[in-house]
């Protein structure tokens, strides 16, 4: 079967190999003759994964062993939305909102403190990155989405803050090369850019387990899944071994600064496309956009439905953009091939020669 370009936002693409690899466990993991969906998760087969899994989600990113501990949870980054501030929001934590997960991150924290947004481009429908504002020195913590996955903007500049620093990295974990050592906290659902949906990955620095500020339900603390290994309950066993094969994948592909050369190379592509292209114009503000979800809009909106037809003939699937933008947005997350992003530049090309 020829597979569609698929461009979808989430659940969304993954490697031809880890998908490869995924099957087959599903019927018979490493030939032990058992399903990896049938066994314990207490059997040493999984604990294997889950250990593997645990250190190369650190490793990759080139954080040490020593100072951070990851963690595979349920919930997915919504979740994570309440669990920082349960745990870290004793009084006050500053927020940057820079779209729809940034409000609903906000708005769980807010049922714990006193939540100060320092910035937010809401006025522009979020199509750029705040960069004016102060963080003050009484925060708890300080909370970004650092890749806005609706709106196709991403933090290039980490803020530089004596605060802890906390993201949510659900669209962009493993897509670049940055200096992680600056977040105290990372979380991300797995079904962006790292495997099948079901688990969160979410990477603490340890000390920041002796700053949990209040008494906090089993499940909702970190300091549990901490002491068990992420083993507290029943983990979502076939998601975190998709997210194992694709953070082997990253590896044996050079890691995050190989792939973030083809991410670049990807994203430039298409945005000088769209740039170039009579029928299109970009959403995000130039210096923001993002190397992971590419939005941009028709010229003239009328024409909505010969390039949907185009597109459906070329196979290409998953662009349309989000209620909140329209328009369309190509999610070209790390697994996706060059390939496939020429063939919806060539799209567009034809479109405009339609035109
Ligand atoms: C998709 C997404 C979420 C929501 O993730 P769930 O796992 O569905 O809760 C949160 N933040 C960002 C940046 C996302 O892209």
């Amino acid at each position: 079967m020829m597979k569609k370009h698929n461009f979808s936002a989430g659940p969304s693409i993954l490697s031809s190999e880890v998908f490869d690899e995924a099957s087959k466990s599903v019927l018979n993991l490493d030939n032990i003759g058992l399903s990896l969906i049938e066994i314990s998760h207490r059997s040493k087969e999984f604990v294997k994964i889950m250990e593997e899994a645990r250190e190369l989600s650190i490793g990759q990113l080139g954080l040490s062993k020593d100072e951070y501990t990851s963690l595979f949870l349920q919930g997915g980054a919504s979740t994570q939305f309440l669990m920082v501030a349960y745990n870290f929001l004793n009084q006050n934590a500053g927020y940057i909102n820079t779209g729809s997960w940034s409000v609903k991150a906000m708005k769980e924290a807010k049922l714990f403190g006193n939540v100060h947004e320092l910035a937010s481009s809401n006025d522009k429908n979020f199509n750029y990155i705040p960069k004016d504002y102060t963080v003050n020195d009484n925060l708890d913590y300080l909370h970004i989405t650092s890749n806005n996955t609706i709106f196709g903007t991403q933090f290039h500049e980490i803020p530089e803050t004596k605060t802890d620093l906390f993201t949510d990295m659900s669209s962009d974990i493993y897509s670049r090369n940055i200096d992680y050592s600056k977040f105290s906290l990372i979380y991300a659902g797995a079904q962006k850019n790292l495997g099948a949906a079901g688990a969160t990955l979410v990477i603490i620095r340890k000390s920041m387990l002796e700053k949990i500020c209040r008494e906090v339900p089993s499940m909702l603390n970190y300091k549990t899944h901490v002491d068990k290994d992420s083993m507290f309950n029943t983990p979502p066993v076939f998601s975190v071994y998709t997210c194992l094969l694709s953070l082997k994948w990253l590896q044996k592909n050079g890691g995050v600064t190989e792939i973030e050369k083809k991410n670049i190379l990807k994203s430039t592509l298409l945005y000088d496309e769209i740039d170039r292209n009579s029928q299109f114009k970009g959403f995000a503000n130039v210096e923001d956009r993002s190397i992971m979800n590419v939005t941009f809009n028709l010229t003239d909106e009328s024409k909505k439905e010969i390039f949907d037809n185009l597109a459906f003939e070329a196979k290409i699937s998953g662009i349309n953009g989000h209620r909140s933008v329209g328009g369309y947005r190509a999610s070209i997350y790390n697994a996706m091939p060059i390939e496939s992003v020429e063939t919806l530049i060539e799209l567009m090309k034809k479109f405009e020669n339609l035109a």
